[in-house]
């Protein structure tokens, strides 16, 4: 018979690769990484060391969310400090604590809306999944029960959970997980506000609940928004009574140097979407910031409970931690850091436009993608990655054909060039393999 005991002594090497770990890494082919992990041990500002001792640029702060970079220790002692006192309890019903009061009080006064009521998640598909019961819920107190209907945008991504997996709009992300198309969900192509109009004419305004947007579309590649296009969806928003919701989950807290791309593009979502740069990834965190208009209709005394919520809603590390990170976003002045980033990433990055194997650059606040010629040659995005990890950066592939650069608020000058310069050998190095 088998013991516990057994059961916990290691597997024989026989039983699989030795080099392989049991960890099943999200987004990516169980038989293609199991062989060729890259184990991370420690981090300082925009670098990373992995295990055998390598340091690498890191160009992408993660996923989109190390704002203040790595290894910062006032995150730390604020999180250990939080852990000591009282690491969570419930913020069900009336139950709260010091650092979610405070925290959702300063995310009051940084949001785009004047007196919003903020709502913690997890994480960022949880804010996505919230929003939509949120504003199903909105219109179902108000007795437009049929207003069901929500519009996004094309290439736009909100998260994996079940309604943000039906919203987003990566064709990839959706086929073969039996989410057969849902009606409720309707996408308009992301850089045209006349078919937002289109659509919701068609539909009838009474059916439209809502339209998510993602102010710059984050992991479908880094498409700005073209010039006017959120100014004119919030109006048609506006006019038709349809909420708008910004999904700010990756340009949340600074990577426009605002804190929310929103102000940057002079929008007032009625829902506002964070996670990521909220704690710069300490610590997992998530929220919806929600406009007046819509709070008040669930304070009504005939409205009753929202009975949506999460284990780990206002937990007091993540929101400890999150305070830690705010301060450290104004004391160290890396909302304007980021915005001379930018300014330097918008020089530089158009030249590696010119290179051979490059269809074109993209690039919005500190964020940037490198559009690559898939149709000459498909394996070369995951090739160029591969160079780039060999030459001590690391980036990942968005959208099947784009490098991705978000790189953390703390990079120095420095580093932005050697980010670019090794980047564009990685990208030379990579298709001449293809072509030599
Ligand atoms: N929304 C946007 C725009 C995102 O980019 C992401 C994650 O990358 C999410 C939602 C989902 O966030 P999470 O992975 O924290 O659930």
């Amino acid at each position: 018979t088998t013991t516990s005991s057994s059961r916990i002594s290691p597997p024989a090497a026989a039983d699989r690769p030795p080099a392989a770990s049991r960890l099943w890494h999200p987004f990516s082919s169980l038989g293609g990484t199991r062989a060729s992990e890259l184990t991370l041990v420690e981090g300082k500002g925009a670098r990373v060391r992995d295990k055998d001792g390598n340091w690498y640029l890191d160009a992408t702060a993660a996923l989109w969310y190390a704002n203040v970079g790595h290894g910062q220790a006032p995150i730390a002692d604020a999180i250990a400090e939080q852990a000591r006192r009282l690491a969570a309890y419930s913020t069900f019903g009336d139950m709260s604590n010091p650092a979610a009061a405070a925290l959702a009080e300063q995310l009051a006064d940084l949001a785009p809306s004047a007196d919003p009521m903020v709502f913690f998640t997890s994480g960022g598909s949880d804010a996505v999944d919230t929003a939509v019961k949120m504003v199903r819920r909105f219109w179902t107190l108000r007795g437009e029960i049929d207003r069901s209907v929500i519009i996004s945008r094309g290439l736009s991504y909100h998260g994996m959970h079940g309604h943000g997996t039906s919203l987003a709009g990566i064709a990839a992300n959706n086929a073969g997980y039996g989410m057969a198309p849902d009606p409720e969900f309707v996408r308009v192509p992301h850089d045209d506000a006349g078919a937002l109009r289109r659509v919701i004419d068609e539909l009838g305004p009474s059916r439209v609940a809502a339209f998510f947007v993602e102010p710059i579309i984050g992991a479908g590649g880094v498409y700005p928004p073209p010039p006017g296009y959120l100014t004119e969806v919030a109006q048609i928003c506006r006019s038709a009574g349809v909420l708008l919701v910004a999904d700010e989950v990756v340009t949340g807290f600074g990577r426009t140097g605002d804190w929310f791309a929103s102000a940057s593009y002079g929008i007032e979502p009625d829902l506002l979407l964070f996670a990521k740069g909220v704690t710069s990834g300490y610590v997992p965190l998530g929220g919806v910031i929600a406009d007046r208009g819509v709070w008040e209709v669930f304070a009504d005394a005939t409205a009753g409970a929202f009975r949506h919520g999460y284990t780990y809603s206002g937990h007091a590390v993540a929101c400890a931690a999150a305070l830690a990170n705010l301060r450290l976003l104004v004391e160290q002045d890396l909302l304007a850091r980021a915005a001379v980033l930018a300014e330097e990433l918008a020089v530089r990055l158009p030249r590696l436009a010119e290179l051979p194997g490059v269809r074109e650059v993209r690039c919005a606040g500190l964020l940037g993608a490198i559009a690559l010629d898939t149709v000459r040659d498909p394996a070369l995005p995951e090739r160029v990655v591969r160079q780039a990890r060999a030459a001590g950066v690391l980036t990942r592939v968005i959208n099947g054909d784009s490098v991705q650069l978000s790189p953390a608020f703390v990079l120095t000058d420095e580093q932005l060039g050697q980010l670019v310069d090794r980047l564009a050998e990685a990208i030379t190095a990579a298709d001449s393999v293809r072509t030599g």
